[in-house]
């Protein structure tokens, strides 16, 4: 769109709300900080206008990206490999360097209104919701981490640019009586400090980056080290994006060189008024012992329990594609199934007629554990989020491409059952009758409150299974990903906060209650 364009645009939209034609606004690139606080309006109506430009402004540089015609402009998303990792854009070269510019930029915020943090949250959709943008990203991902598969990928980094909820979320409470009117309203922290996995490296940013942004706050991020590349290349693309939308610049950073040293840097640091850490059991450990507000959101080891009331041939599939999806990297994937034994051979032909494959030779059993298992007993890490192909290629097994999952019977205290091992091997553990398969279950969860799944049709065994697991996730007779809305009702996170309690984070775990008190007074009842 060229600048006489926009102006014709603006005018003819003006004309329609006044009745007569409205003289041409001159032209102004989007301002540097908040938009409303740049161009705070005299008349609502210039606000209608302001609106309307930026958004034409906007279009207009997206268009030019494609074109590839506007490279360094505000707002161009074309940048290249080796680019991303360049400073700029929200890429520092220290933590004290990237944590200072956030605190700058959340000063700026607080001054912006909803509607431009609604603005720029859906600016972040935009961002991750444009195929090329998503195709780029989930291949990325999977080159740098050599983890999990393109297509389910791109599933789930589309989710989180959807479905992670926005400022909607930020429900205002209200008390009124004869002393007046109370308000509980959700406020930022601040600068938050969040670090994100390897398994889900995009999409954590994704989804914490918007919900933090809707609740008001700038967010330092902690990428791992492995997937640093798409990592910062996403937040660079978000801060392009930002500031052609005028948003204050640098409300979402990281550093350059991501590091263990960086991320203990960013946690003393006493700018980060919050951490959130999404990974394992180490540093949702850590983030909580630093005497900071934290959220953590840890491991989990999902178990599936089939009971002789189940639908078998439905069970059957959700578990394969539950199981398999992103090479069971996700944390709410199912782990290990237990199963009563009356429907096992039925569920187990009927997972093999879906594509797994199942393994009984004890010699290659064998050769798969010292494959895939550390001396400790854990995933070794070349193996996780591996395909199953190329899983059974290891230990000598050539299968086609139909193999989405390696099956094997186990017994309860197996590393596969007991260990989150993250690659698509499903140990399946027979038992007779389903409470004591409701009772293996809670214990193969070890406590982390994260996710487990049932197949039945018993009500009474769903809830009983439902209350003694006590997870953030309970996902009934469906796939495991159905709990993060895929398939499923409700919204989605990539913070699954079971040790600390939030449980399914989104804005408003980002948000303090703050109390505004009118004493005597807008008490109108
Ligand atoms: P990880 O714990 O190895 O790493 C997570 C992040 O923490 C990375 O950025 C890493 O650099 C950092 N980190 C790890 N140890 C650290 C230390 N001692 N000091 C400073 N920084 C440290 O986990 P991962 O392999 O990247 O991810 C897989 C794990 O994360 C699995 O256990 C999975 O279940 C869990 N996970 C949980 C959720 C959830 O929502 N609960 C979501 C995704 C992944």
């Amino acid at each position: 769109m060229k600048d006489s364009d926009i102006e014709d645009a603006v005018a003819r939209v003006l004309s329609g709300y006044t009745g007569v034609a409205a003289p041409k606004p001159a032209f102004k690139p989007a301002p540097e900080g908040c938009a409303w606080e740049a161009t705070k309006p005299a008349d609502p109506m210039d606000d209608i206008i302001g609106g309307i430009l930026t958004r034409a402004l906007s279009e207009r540089n997206c268009s030019c990206c494609k074109a590839g015609d506007c490279k360094g402009a505000s707002g161009c998303l074309s940048i290249s490999d080796a680019e991303a990792v360049e400073l700029g854009d929200g890429i520092f070269a220290t933590m004290d360097e990237a944590i200072n510019a956030a605190a700058e930029a959340q000063k700026k915020y607080l001054f912006c209104s909803m509607a431009d943090r609604k603005r720029f949250v859906d600016g972040i959709r935009a961002i991750f919701t444009d195929p090329a943008i998503l195709e780029r990203i989930s291949r990325l991902t999977v080159e740098q981490t050599g983890m999990g598969n393109v297509e389910h990928k791109i599933i789930k980094n589309r989710l989180a640019a959807e479905n992670s909820p926005g400022i909607e979320d930020l429900v205002t409470e209200a008390q009124s009586g004869d002393d007046g009117l109370t308000l509980v309203e959700l406020s930022p922290y601040g600068v938050i400090g969040a670090i994100t996995p390897t398994t889900n490296p995009t999409e954590t940013i994704i989804c914490n980056g918007i919900g933090m942004l809707a609740a008001g706050n700038a967010a330092v991020f902690s990428p791992h080290p492995r997937a640093r590349g798409v990592s910062l290349l996403s937040i660079k693309l978000i801060n392009r994006k930002l500031a052609a939308l005028g948003a204050p610049a640098n409300l979402v950073v990281t550093v350059q060189a991501p590091s263990i040293e960086n991320t203990n840097a960013m946690m003393a640091h006493p700018k980060v008024r919050m951490l959130v850490a999404t990974g394992g059991p180490a540093i949702v450990r850590t983030v909580m012992s630093t005497g900071k507000k934290a959220i953590g959101a840890g491991a989990g080891n999902p178990p599936v329990v089939v009971d002789e009331t189940a639908d078998i041939p439905k069970a059957a599939l959700d578990i394969v594609n539950g199981a398999s999806f992103d090479n069971n990297m996700p944390c709410i994937a199912e782990k290990e199934a237990i199963v009563v034994n009356q429907v096992a051979d039925f569920l187990i032909s009927e997972m093999c007629r879906n594509g797994a494959y199942l393994v009984k030779d004890p010699a290659v059993i064998a050769k798969l554990e010292a494959r895939v298992l550390t001396e400790k007993g854990g995933p070794k890490t070349d193996c996780v989020g591996k395909s199953a192909v190329w899983l059974l290629e290891q230990v000598g097994v050539k299968v086609g491409p139909e193999v989405r999952l390696v099956l094997m019977e186990a017994t309860k205290d197996h590393p596969f059952v007991q260990e989150e091992l993250m690659m698509p091997i499903l140990p399946l553990v027979r038992v007779p009758c389903v409470d004591e398969a409701i009772d293996l279950a809670v214990d193969l969860e070890h406590g982390n409150r994260h996710t487990a799944i049932m197949h039945s049709t018993n009500v009474r065994k769903l809830t009983k299974m439902a209350k003694l697991i006590q997870t953030t996730i309970f996902v009934k007779n469906g796939p495991s990903y159905a709990g993060i809305g895929v398939g499923g009702e409700g919204y989605t996170t990539f913070t699954i906060a079971g040790p600390t309690g939030e449980g399914l984070t989104s804005a408003r775990s980002f948000a303090r209650r703050r109390k505004c008190v009118m004493v005597e007074a807008l008490n109108v009842r």
